[in-house]
């Protein structure tokens, strides 16, 4: 499971991001809004903890440019104040869950345990499991080991290089080839029986419409 923090308060982040690793999350840290809202649009994570309180754009504002380009992410939503009308205004933005500061680790993680089922179960009633790799059509991701790899629906039209698939997918360290993009590629056209998955030659694939460029 990738996460996103974005908090500005280093020493929570630190302590915090140490905790979720020793847990087994790979953990990104942003410390204010506008960092933490280009890293959330990858559409690399599985969940995102948002603090509202952050220099520049705050949380509720990053949590509204986020989901208004249609990205579906859970997010756990920070809030120093615990009044309702801070809850409302969280959950009205957008966040699936919210935690008042100070709060509990054993209760973040109980949160983030179960939001990740919330995600898996979604998950396991539409996808589409093809050479390692689970295809989810509706949210158009493609995710191996319960990790979102590649957020489709919101590349649509922008060219994937060889590089970054290969990186996100297997990971430099990876014994598997280079060439070996093409052949998955391959596959899931066949699988998916789609002509969606464009060539960019050359440099990568795109989803599109329409012929190859
Ligand atoms: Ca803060």
């Amino acid at each position: 499971m990738k996460l996103l923090f974005v908090e500005d308060e280093k020493r929570l982040s630190e302590a915090l991001s140490h905790l979720l690793r020793k847990k087994g999350y790979v953990v990104d840290t942003a410390e204010n809004g506008e960092t933490g809202l280009d890293l959330a649009t990858t559409g690399f994570y599985d969940i995102i903890i948002l603090d509202r309180m952050l220099p520049g754009i705050d949380g509720i504002a990053v949590l509204k440019a986020f989901r208004s380009q249609g990205f579906d992410t859970p997010v756990i939503f920070l809030t120093a104040k615990d009044s309702p009308r801070d809850r409302v205004e969280g959950l009205d933005a957008g966040a699936d869950d919210y935690l008042v500061k100070p709060f509990s680790t054993d209760e973040l993680l109980a949160r983030l345990r179960a939001l990740s089922r919330r995600k898996n179960k979604d998950f396991q009633e539409n996808t589409i499991a093809i050479a390692g790799l689970i295809l989810d059509p509706l949210r158009g991701e493609v995710v191996k080991d319960s990790t979102t790899i590649i957020q489709l629906s919101v590349n649509y039209g922008q060219v994937l290089t060889k590089a970054r698939i290969f990186e996100k997918v297997w990971g430099y360290s990876s014994e598997i080839e280079f060439a070996n993009v093409d052949l998955y590629i391959h596959y899931l056209r066949k699988k998916l029986n789609t002509s969606l998955i464009k060539t960019a030659r050359g440099v990568g694939y795109y989803l599109e419409d329409g012929d190859d460029v």
